[in-house]
């Protein structure tokens, strides 16, 4: 069996990560959502445990010291990291894992992982992209300000991930990700012995 691997995907706040990430998921079941760890206050609807695993400052920071997050980052104004051990199990099983993370995480995830696969979400443009979070009406104003600003600094980092995908239509983003998971897939790195395989065993 091919080993499985990190999918990260960020883009800034109000790109659609939430939103492609879920549609994606519910075309694609073997696909492995990593739940985050936050310090941030859960949203009207967020369920602790799914959206994600809501903890004070102290927590976060006792999780810090135990070594238990594979990446951790300060985001906007609250603390956000992915817990290891799922992660890990997850790709030992030969499954896809998602992380759902800024570009600091993703930079960490990236000197670590080198098989991991980098995507960055796009807006089709700026105004539609702050016409989102001010749709999305879970931020305060002063929080929509900082998402936006925060924008144009992530933006900076497009560079360092593999590919970029624009969530204008979001089933053409959801297929775009399909798509660079099915290349992905068949890299040659990914799959132990080829020739072994199908010489010995009689198949791949
Ligand atoms: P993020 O997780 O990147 O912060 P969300 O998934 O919360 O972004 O999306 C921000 C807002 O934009 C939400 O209100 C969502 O419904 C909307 N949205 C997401 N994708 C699209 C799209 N392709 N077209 C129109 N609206 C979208
Ligand atoms: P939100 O508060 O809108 O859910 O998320 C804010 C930002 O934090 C988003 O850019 C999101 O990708 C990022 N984020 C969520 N979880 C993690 C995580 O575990 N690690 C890092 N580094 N960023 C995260």
């Amino acid at each position: 069996m091919a080993k499985g691997f990190l999918l990260v995907l960020s883009g800034p706040s109000g790109s659609g990560k939430g939103t492609v990430s879920a549609a994606l998921m519910e075309q694609n079941q073997e696909i492995q959502y990593s739940t985050s760890v936050t310090t941030r206050p859960p949203r009207v609807g967020e369920v602790d445990g799914e959206n994600y695993f809501f903890k004070t400052k102290e927590e976060f920071e006792e999780m810090v010291a135990q070594d238990q997050l594979l990446e951790h980052a300060f985001v906007h104004t609250n603390y956000y990291g992915t817990p290891k051990e799922f992660v890990f199990q997850q790709i030992e099983k030969g499954e896809i894992v998602l992380l759902e993370i800024d570009v600091q995480g993703a930079l960490q995830v990236k000197n670590k992982y080198k098989e991991a696969v980098f995507i960055f979400l796009l807006p089709p443009t700026m105004a539609e992209l702050k016409q989102r979070i001010i749709g999305r009406g879970t931020e305060t104003p002063e929080d929509i300000e900082t998402r936006f600003t925060n924008a144009f600094k992530e933006l900076d980092f497009v560079g360092e991930y593999d590919y970029f995908v624009v969530n204008d239509k979001l089933e053409q983003a959801v297929e775009d990700i399909e798509h660079i998971i099915a290349a992905e897939r068949l890299r040659v790195k990914r799959k132990s012995d080829i020739k072994k395989s199908l010489v010995e065993k009689g198949e791949i």
